[in-house]
């Protein structure tokens, strides 16, 4: 079996609202429906990696609150080892608050909630799992400050750091260096290099200046149009598989799922992101984030229909 993998980050419980028409201001509008559904970044990223069979751990915290105890029991469902997701008391579960109208028009709210209190106690947390482990997820749905000191400990423990830029935010100068693998999509990647990304040469141009600033891989997510990766040693366009999309919800926590299974599993990088496109475009085919994920058996079909 393979070596844990771990994730920390945020978790988070989305409260989703099917409306006519998104309100206006003051404005009190009766909705069609309404559903609570797990999601934030870090709890994705970790069912996502789960659901292909790898041993995956989850750093980070949940509230004290309904949302709370419903979102550990997702997690440890998904067999995930939750022994070091923190209980905080002092404020609510990350919730996010979404509401989404006929025409997909959508209006969110995120309170960050528990996930604004990552700190360097649930970093005292990691570190122990550290040995065992082959890889540590990051996005940034956590503080930047926390972020940087899981990444510094993973390095110092020659663990895999894959930091994924997401929401899009400013990345401090000395974080660079201490990522291995960072997996912007377009709009993240342009806001970190600061010029679109709209054709092969400034996607690779884009990749050599986050390079520069001390990353070894980049992966630039592109949607249905697949994405880049630039190693140290080559650079390479990967296609994306073809499905019927209906709800990119999530794809891209997927594809790191994906990406990071296959590592954990001793794959290269080309067959790391091939298994990464996979998972990507089959989550695209459900609805959903935690639940439009797809198992083992179904990334395989994909994989193995690609290499037929
Ligand atoms: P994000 O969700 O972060 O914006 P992307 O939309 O780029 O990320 O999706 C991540 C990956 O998932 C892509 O690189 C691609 O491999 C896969 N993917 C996303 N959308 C589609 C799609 N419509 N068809 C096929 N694959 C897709």
């Amino acid at each position: 079996m393979a070596d844990p993998v771990i994730v920390f980050g945020s978790i988070n419980m989305d409260l989703v609202a099917r409306v006519p028409r998104l309100p206006t201001p003051g404005e009190t509008l009766l909705g069609q429906n309404f559903s609570t559904v797990p999601g934030g970044k870090g709890a994705n990223q970790a069912v996502a990696i789960a659901r292909l069979g790898i041993p995956t751990i989850m750093i980070g915290r949940v509230g004290g609150d309904q949302f709370g105890e419903e979102l550990l029991n997702e997690l440890k469902a998904a067999k995930i080892q939750t022994k070091d997701v923190l209980v905080d008391t002092s404020v609510s579960s990350g919730v996010a608050l979404i509401a989404v109208d006929d025409r997909s028009e959508n209006q969110i709210i995120v309170i960050a909630g528990v996930n604004g209190n990552v700190n360097e106690i649930d970093v005292a947390r990691l570190i122990p799992h550290l040995s065992s482990a082959t890889a540590l997820l990051l996005q940034l749905e956590i503080p930047i400050a926390t972020v940087k000191l899981a990444a510094q400990a993973a390095k110092k423990a020659d663990v895999t750091v894959i930091l994924d830029p997401a929401p899009a935010a400013e990345i401090p100068a000395d974080l660079y260096p201490l990522i291995d693998i960072i997996t912007p999509n377009s709009v993240e990647a342009e806001q970190l290099v600061g010029f679109p990304i709209d054709s092969p040469s400034l996607t690779s141009e884009a990749a050599s200046i986050l390079q520069k600033r001390g990353v070894k891989t980049v992966i630039i997510k592109l949607g249905a149009k697949g994405g880049f990766c630039a190693t140290p040693e080559e650079a390479f366009f990967f296609p994306a598989f073809e499905v019927e999309a209906i709800d990119t919800v999530a794809a891209g926590d997927a594809f790191n799922g994906g990406l990071a299974a296959a590592l954990a599993e001793g794959y290269s990088i080309r067959e790391a992101v091939t298994w990464g496109a996979a998972t990507g475009a089959l989550s695209t085919t459900r609805l959903g984030a935690q639940s439009s994920l797809p198992d083992r058996e179904q990334v395989m079909k994909m994989v193995r229909r690609d290499e037929g």
